[in-house]
């Protein structure tokens, strides 16, 4: 069996959060961001901030981008910001289907697939976000709900577009709540995803990272991180903090 080495990343998601003074504050307070191979740190800032990240982490490895991108690319969509704009601004991410964006904002499996193939035909790297809620946890749907969402985005573009992309499992009871999946439990999930992408495609399954998000912190995150199929996190409330999201970014 060929040892595979996958991308690891740790990405922050910062929500709807910030400004331009405390993004220059929090920039500062990261210090320099060291080049690893293979890992990655990355950014995801709220959309009038991706000119700002442009400037700051220009010169450094550090990658960034979005939270969200319009399905449409463009036309008469008011309010929408498409994946092309965001990728004018220099961004390799976007956040696609991030179960806040799904359970507040009405995202559907298929909205968030056309989101998804918008970002990858931007030449951004998708972070496809999946998760169950709770109820569905207790229901023991867990995976179902997982391999729906995942499968939408398959009919739609095809198992393909999952190798340049990321997933990211968040249980929705985990995010912003403090209640953190134990790692056994988000590795089970992590391996039964890997497992339902190998159906389709085991050389994009082994080489596919899949991110753990949900009340990560440099407390927890080494041993999360550890688990192999956890390839690294995305982090919600801790990318806020320097000293959090740095001690989060070395524990990978
Ligand atoms: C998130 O927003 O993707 C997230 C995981 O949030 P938190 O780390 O705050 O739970």
């Amino acid at each position: 069996m060929p040892l595979v080495t996958r991308q690891r990343f740790v990405v922050g998601n910062w929500k709807l959060n910030g400004s331009f003074a405390a993004n220059a504050a929090l920039i500062e307070a990261f210090g320099p961001i060291e080049a690893v191979s293979g890992k990655t740190l990355g950014i995801c800032a709220p959309f009038p901030y991706l000119g700002q990240l442009q400037t700051a982490l220009s010169g450094t490895p550090a990658r960034y981008g979005s939270q969200d991108v319009s399905r449409f690319d463009k036309g008469a969509y008011t309010g929408e910001v498409s994946a092309d704009m965001v990728a004018d601004f220099g961004c390799q991410l976007a956040i696609v289907g991030h179960s806040e964006r799904r359970a507040i904002f009405g995202d559907s499996d298929a909205v968030v697939a056309e989101k998804f193939v918008r970002a990858a035909a931007a030449g951004l790297t998708p972070i496809l976000c999946v998760g169950e809620s709770l109820d569905e946890r207790e229901a023991g749907i867990t995976e179902v709900v997982v391999a729906r969402q995942v499968t939408a985005v398959v009919a739609l573009s095809g198992i393909e577009a999952l190798a340049g992309a990321v997933l990211a499992y968040e249980p929705v009871w985990a995010i912003g709540t403090g209640k953190t999946a134990s790692p056994a439990q988000a590795q089970e999930v992590h391996r039964f995803l890997r497992a339902f992408v190998a159906k389709y495609s085991l050389e994009i399954s082994n080489r596919l990272p899949i991110l753990y998000g949900g009340s990560v912190k440099k407390s927890n995150a080494a041993e999360l991180f550890g688990q192999p199929d956890i390839d690294g996190g995305l982090i919600g409330g801790a990318s806020l903090v320097a000293d959090e999201f740095m001690g989060i970014w070395h524990a990978l």
